[in-house]
């Protein structure tokens, strides 16, 4: 039963340990199933942002091509009417600010050329700006090779007047002119300052230039300008950024893998933009030069909710976990004490089953079982029956509760002298019996007299009073007597024990 109630005084722990396991598992869970869920809604919504941003891209360009087109299919005296035709295109789209005519020259027709748009714009004036150089009038390139001066600009006002007359001095542009004289497409520039906002270096790089060729429409093959479509890149990103900042703290970041954008090549980034945080997902946005990576990144993979709930999970598992494994503790405790409740009681049962309530020795029932097993094994024993002398007087002079105690006094004396094996049995009231392995009469007789010596020198004290008691004894050697043959002739001789004055021995010979 100890090893049973060690085991179960683990119980409360094991409780505890379990359901805080069941515990971490279900926040465990649900960090999981939170943490899929919100890459499934970054990868949806950078799905449909960069498609976005693409039909966006596409649009403007489709918009520059029309723009183009104008130059292509109307007459030079026509190109008048650009303005008119511009505002439409221009209005259309919240991203193109600007739409300029750049026209092929060549060097020798410079100056009746300046003249024609003089006529518009009577300040107007070729210039350029040199790589690592200042504005820089009149022509300057070594080559002789036509310009193409931006000769037109659509919307009129005084920030795009800063460009009119701007031509490129630099090879970079030579390049993109011989790319879209080849392919025909449009080309998208990388990140620049944008001459509407300054010439100053300290003026952050916004916008985009895309380069739409216009051939001549009777030869195909011959370039006749260029059209120059003026975006303000950073409005794509900031649209991209505002629809989604509100719901989820998505942060973007655009970078350039095209051309010549090697040594800057961030297009937009969004602030508080951390590397290796979270959950990122690229996606590609191509254009017909080049493409844009947009990197699209959830710094915080769980909100706020999310994290309140996990430690409500957990809060809400600790508070259950000890709860439970308090009431294991009660429940083992009570059930333990019960138990040890039982298991006395049972034993205390089981002594009044076969004891005798008052002196603690065995009560008829062994007596008879003893006998009766002894005479069944054929046995040989000595039947010994003996009983207090007036002992009515005793109760009679000292009270009953005396009468008790004097009843286990003799008791008592008598187990000091009886054998190992002799079983001493009260049968009632002052009788008692003994079931002696002794057989020898002389042996016998010398046994008995020393218990009946030892009871009548021995004095009880009861508060001022010394009692003193003696024992009749009648006693059998068992030879083939029967259980009834065997009482019968213990009883005879204890009465005659009595008949010769008490305080004595009888042995049937
Ligand atoms: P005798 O020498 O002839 O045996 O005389 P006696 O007075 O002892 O007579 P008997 O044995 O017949 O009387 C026994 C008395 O023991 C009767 C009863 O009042 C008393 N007695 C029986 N059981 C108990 C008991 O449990 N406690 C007490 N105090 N007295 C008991
Ligand atoms: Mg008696």
């Amino acid at each position: 039963m100890r090893n049973i109630f060690k085991i179960q005084r683990a119980y409360p722990l094991a409780t505890l340990i379990f359901l805080m396991l069941v515990t971490t598992y279900t926040a465990y869970f649900y960090y999981q199933s939170q943490y899929q869920y919100s890459i499934s809604l970054v990868g949806k919504l950078a799905e449909q942002q960069a498609e976005n941003l693409q039909r966006v891209v596409e649009s403007d360009l489709h918009f520059i091509g029309a723009g183009a087109n104008f130059f292509h299919s109307t007459q030079p005296e026509d190109w008048i009417r650009f303005p008119i035709f511009a505002e439409q295109i221009v209005s259309s789209s919240d991203t193109l600010i600007a739409l300029q005519w750049m026209p092929r020259i060549e060097k020798s027709n410079l100056p009746q050329h300046i003249a024609k748009v003089r006529k518009t714009f009577p300040f107007y004036n070729i210039f350029t700006v040199p790589k690592d150089g200042a504005k820089t009038l009149g022509y300057i390139l070594e080559s002789s090779s036509p310009i193409f001066p931006a000769s037109d600009v659509y919307p009129r006002t005084p920030s795009n007047f800063n460009a009119l007359g701007y031509y490129s001095s630099r090879e970079r542009f030579q390049l993109i002119v011989d790319e879209i004289s080849r392919t025909g497409m449009p080309s998208v520039s990388d990140k620049i300052r944008l001459l509407q906002d300054g010439l100053d270096k300290s003026i952050a790089k916004t916008g985009l230039l895309v380069y739409h060729p216009v051939f001549n429409v009777e030869e195909p093959k011959r370039l006749i300008g260029v059209v120059i479509g003026v975006i303000r890149s950073t409005r794509y990103f900031q649209s991209i950024v505002s629809r989604t900042a509100s719901e989820h703290e998505l942060l973007v970041r655009v970078t350039d893998q095209g051309f010549d954008a090697e040594d800057d090549p961030i297009l937009y980034q969004s602030k508080g933009w951390q590397d290796n945080i979270g959950i990122e997902i690229s996606k590609i946005v191509h254009l017909p030069n080049r493409n844009w990576r947009i990197d699209f990144r959830l710094q915080k993979s769980l909100s706020s909710n999310n994290h309140m709930t996990l430690w409500g999970i957990y809060l809400a598992g600790i508070i259950i976990s000890v709860m439970s494994s308090y009431i294991v503790w009660l429940m083992i405790r009570d059930k333990q004490h019960l138990e040890v409740l039982l298991s006395e009681r049972t034993e205390e049962l089981q002594f009044l089953v076969d004891h005798d309530v008052l002196t603690g020795v065995y009560n008829r029932r062994v007596f008879t079982r003893v006998l009766s097993d002894m005479i069944m094994l054929n046995k040989k024993f000595a039947l010994i029956v003996f009983d207090i002398d007036k002992f009515k007087s005793i109760n009679d002079r000292y009270g009953h509760i005396v009468g008790d105690e004097v009843l286990i006094h003799v008791v008592q004396v008598i187990q000091k002298v009886l054998l190992k094996d002799d079983v001493l049995v009260r049968t009632g009231g002052d009788e008692f019996c003994i079931i002696s392995s002794i057989s020898s009469y002389p042996l016998l007789k010398k046994h008995l007299s020393h218990v009946c010596h030892q009871v009548a020198s021995s004095n009880y004290k009861s508060k001022n009073n010394i009692i003193r008691c003696t024992l009749s004894i009648g006693a059998t050697i068992r030879d083939n007597e029967s259980l009834e043959d065997l009482i019968q002739s213990s009883d005879a001789q204890l009465y005659h024990s009595k008949k010769a004055g008490r305080n004595c021995v009888s042995i049937a010979q």
